[in-house]
């Protein structure tokens, strides 16, 4: 019987790092920094520099730090912000948190990202900033969205969650836009041992600005310039960090080469394969291929162990929470049908050559190959 292929092993990527990890660990226990401190100012200096920006600043998730975009932005009620529908919802509730209102363009087809050319039809005197995602770690269509916003004055902001160390024409994504947002939640490709996200920007005022507002609206300590939150990174994520970061490229590399993989073993079935567009190296967050009978192929898989996943089932223009924005089923075509069609296939350094067969196998035999 064939082993299982989980969707995801986190063990298997601490298992080679874990001496590095504890000994880290253990450091940051002695010097008992347990909300920020030097591992916490080391890793913002390095991811910095990682994404050659001038500056990072570290939260306490992907989610906070997406939040204290907007509200460096001063988007606030009554405004709206552009972003797109297929993305995780922690996108759109940055908008929603300050009292703004998300307003959302359809996707392009293959890349699922932001439509460039749908922007313009949605910016109304309310815009205050355009939000893309480089979803599933491939790059958006930087220029063409920078070109629209330069053009009617929009800041942009990167919503850079899954997509670590991709590039976009050479460049690593992460200093496009006015103030780009990472997550280091354990899934993405830097990870935490627990929750964790970054702000980067080069911008020192803005950078200022974030670090107060991630520590309750202060720079001195009981004394509160603006109502601020407690956003703050743990000592302890920051030593981890900073020891992952040291792995990141290498894994990248591996993801990308396991991804090139399945693209040879699935070239002839089928399934519509993520494909690199090229201005584009993706980080290959995620692997998600298309298919009209996704469901039955989901099923196929499931019986034979092998971990896949849906992202995402259902548009969040779609969302429950969101039906008093008075959106409807067909007002994104694009990201509605890729909602039904993607299925996202196990992809992570520690999967290996034999597992990405096993998968291509189980695939080849549900379209009778
Ligand atoms: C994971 C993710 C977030 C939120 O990050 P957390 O660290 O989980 O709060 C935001 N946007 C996207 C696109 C994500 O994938």
């Amino acid at each position: 019987m064939n082993e299982p292929v989980p969707y995801l092993d986190l063990p298997a990527q601490m298992r080679p790092i874990r001496k590095e990890i504890d000994a880290a660990i253990s450091r940051a226990l002695d010097n008992c920094s347990f909300c920020l401190g030097p591992d916490v100012v080391q890793f913002e200096k390095d991811f910095a520099t990682y994404c050659g920006a001038e500056h990072c600043v570290a939260f306490n998730s992907g989610t906070s730090a997406l939040h204290v975009a907007m509200l460096l932005l001063n988007v606030g009620p009554g405004d709206e912000v552009i972003t797109t529908p297929t993305t995780f919802v922690a996108t759109s509730w940055a908008i929603s948190y300050t009292g703004a209102r998300p307003v959302f363009v359809d996707i392009e087809d293959p890349t699922f990202n932001m439509d460039p050319a749908l922007i313009a039809k949605a910016i109304t005197p309310k815009t205050k900033a355009v939000m893309p995602v480089h979803l599933y770690g491939h790059p958006f269509a930087v220029d063409p969205i920078l070109d629209v916003c330069k053009k009617h004055n929009l800041p942009l902001v990167e919503d850079a969650a899954q997509a670590h160390g991709a590039r976009y024409k050479g460049r690593m994504i992460g200093t496009f836009g006015a103030v780009s947002c990472f997550s280091f939640y354990p899934g993405k490709n830097l990870g935490a041992y627990g929750e964790g996200g970054g702000l980067v920007t080069n911008d020192a005022a803005l950078a200022a600005r974030a670090r107060a507002l991630r520590e309750h609206g202060s720079t001195v300590r009981y004394y509160h310039d603006e109502v601020g939150f407690n956003y703050r990174m743990e000592g302890i994520q920051g030593a981890v960090l900073g020891v992952k970061l040291k792995h990141l490229d290498a894994w990248t590399r591996e993801r990308r080469r396991l991804a090139a993989r399945y693209h040879e073993l699935l070239a002839d079935t089928p399934l519509q394969l993520p494909r690199e567009a090229a201005y584009a190296e993706s980080a290959c967050h995620l692997y998600v291929v298309r298919h009209a009978d996704r469901d039955n192929l989901k099923k196929h898989l499931d019986a034979n162990r092998i971990g896949c996943a849906l992202h995402y089932p259902v548009p969040l223009h779609l969302q429950k929470c969101y039906a008093n924005l008075g959106y409807k089923p067909g007002d994104f075509p694009v990201a509605e049908k890729a909602a039904c069609q993607c299925l996202s296939l196990p992809v992570y350094p520690e999967l290996g050559d034999a597992r990405v067969e096993r998968v291509a196998a189980s695939i080849r035999e549900f379209f009778g190959k």
